[in-house]
């Protein structure tokens, strides 16, 4: 690559709190429009914002979790603009005193931890949402609002520029997700919007001590969305580079269809919005002793529980990352474990067939409809020696299907692995004499010929023979 390229993400979380920010609507995505709304959300005249406590909470729970040092003194500013999105005609947020600030975020790239500076977090409300009656707002007749979403709290967490490639920021994006869900903060839903981020993105030869001017890309709100626009954004840098150009300080929005970004205004500086100490609002402080009371109630953490996974039990640090990713997946996990021995086959079956089945019917692990206690029982069976890994799968489909414990399936449709010697011995002795060109090829020291009688044998039993022993009694019988 003949450019570095220089990535800080501002990432947008929306509060997973019962109610609002500064009232006592309700939170809750969605709803009828304009039904959780009141004077205060709507910006009516005289109607007064009272601070959700709940939300400093959540934002101090963050700022702990993201290795921040929390602010005692806190206070809120104006942001002013104009949108109709924005009924009081300013933003009620946190310019001047962040109330995080200074942490980090791990993250693994190419097997190496690569530590991101987390420069502050700051509370602010969200806009409502503007619906278009066409496709975008420049072809639109019309466009109408809806005030649901008006001062659902947020924060925006904002990172040091120490991300260097677009597949960097995508997985600090879902590293980010990783501990918001686990504190419980967030739904963390980035096709909701609950989980958003806008990326600042400049190059510069490797030479070049300083940044190189960046753009700032608005719109991502799917990871893949992170990694294809910033992309796409060092390449078209690149090229106005190489034509001798300049790149410009601009804010520029990411065309999910077209896969490209397009220049929306010049960057807009921080004193263009008139910001000021919201004068409707007091001061807060966040007192250590409360600090430190939030600080007791953090879970387990993503790399604690990473640690947990590749030490006492023994899985290897990809499968750990695969299981630990969401939350619902490593309490899945968890909960497996408490059924079975067996980590390895309880991370292989949820990173295999149970992600797999997922995917293709589009659902979350929070969805999977079979208890973990069955996953652990099916994995016992096998083990034990009663159920073959092949047949295994078919006990998987019908406890998806019917729910049913395993070894009722295994019951109900005659499953049981043969590990019978005699049986196994007929069976074999059987296939030897329907197939003796193949008996003569192994003797003749062709080593292939025996998966091919192993494959016979395993047909005659409808795959309940005991693969190992079959191994063991065919080579016996032809030695
Ligand atoms: P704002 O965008 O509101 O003006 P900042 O100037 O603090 O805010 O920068 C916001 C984000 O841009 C931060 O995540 C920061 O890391 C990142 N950033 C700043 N300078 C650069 C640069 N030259 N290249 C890439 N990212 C940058
Ligand atoms: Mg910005
Ligand atoms: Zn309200």
């Amino acid at each position: 690559m003949k450019y570095e390229t220089i990535i800080g993400l501002e990432t947008h979380v929306e509060l997973k709190t019962a109610t609002k920010c500064f009232c006592s609507c309700p939170a809750e995505f969605g709803g009828e429009p304009n039904t959780h709304t009141c004077p205060t959300c709507t910006g009516m005249p005289g109607a007064l914002p009272v601070l959700n406590k709940k939300v400093v909470e959540f934002a101090i729970k963050t700022g702990l979790a993201l290795n921040c040092e929390i602010q005692r003194y806190n206070r809120f500013d104006r942001k002013n603009y104009f949108y109709p999105d924005l009924p009081k005609g300013y933003q009620i947020s946190q310019l001047f005193l962040p109330i995080c600030r200074g942490g980090y975020v791990d993250i693994e790239t190419d097997g190496a931890t690569k530590r991101i500076g987390i420069t502050r977090i700051h509370i602010e409300e969200d806009a409502g949402k503007l619906i278009h009656s066409g496709a975008s707002i420049s072809d639109s007749d019309f466009s109408v609002v809806d005030y649901n979403r008006s001062s659902v709290p947020l924060i925006e967490i904002v990172s040091e520029p120490d991300l260097r490639s677009p597949q960097e920021a995508r997985i600090f994006m879902e590293k980010l997700r990783s501990i918001l869900e686990y504190i419980g903060v967030s739904d963390c839903k980035m096709q909701e919007g609950s989980l958003r981020c806008d990326a600042n993105v400049s190059i510069r030869p490797p030479e070049q001590k300083e940044f190189g001017v960046r753009s700032e890309i608005k719109n991502l709100n799917s990871f893949r969305s992170v990694q294809r626009g910033i992309e796409y954004e060092q390449i078209r840098q690149a090229a106005v580079l190489d034509e001798g150009g300049k790149v410009i300080q601009e804010t520029r929005t990411w065309d999910e269809e077209k896969g490209v970004t397009h220049s929306m205004r010049s960057k807009e500086e921080a004193h263009d919005y008139r910001y000021f100490p919201d004068p409707d609002l007091v001061p807060f402080v966040a007192e250590p002793e409360w600090v430190a009371k939030i600080a007791e109630t953090l879970p387990e953490l993503p790399d604690a529980r990473k640690e947990r996974l590749t030490g006492r039990l023994g899985l290897s640090a990809y499968d750990a990352s695969g299981v630990i990713a969401r939350l619902a997946t490593a309490d899945y996990f968890d909960e497996a474990m408490k059924h079975t021995g067996d980590a390895k086959a309880v991370a292989n079956w949820i990173l295999g067939d149970i992600s797999a089945w997922l995917n293709s019917n589009n659902l979350e692990m929070r969805d999977f409809p079979v208890a973990a206690g069955n996953i652990s029982a099916m994995i016992n069976l096998i083990n034990k020696g009663v159920l073959s890994s092949k047949l295994a799968k078919t006990v998987f489909e019908e406890m998806l299907k019917s729910g049913k414990a395993p070894a009722e399936i295994v019951r109900e449709k005659g499953l049981e692995q043969i590990s019978d010697a005699g049986a196994l011995a007929l069976a074999v002795e059987k296939i030897i004499k329907d197939n003796p060109k193949s008996a003569e090829d192994y003797k003749a020291g062709k080593d292939r010929a025996l998966g091919f009688l192993v494959g016979q044998v395993m047909k005659e039993t409808r795959g309940r023979a005991n693969p190992e022993m079959i191994n063991k009694l065919l080579r016996e019988k032809l030695s």
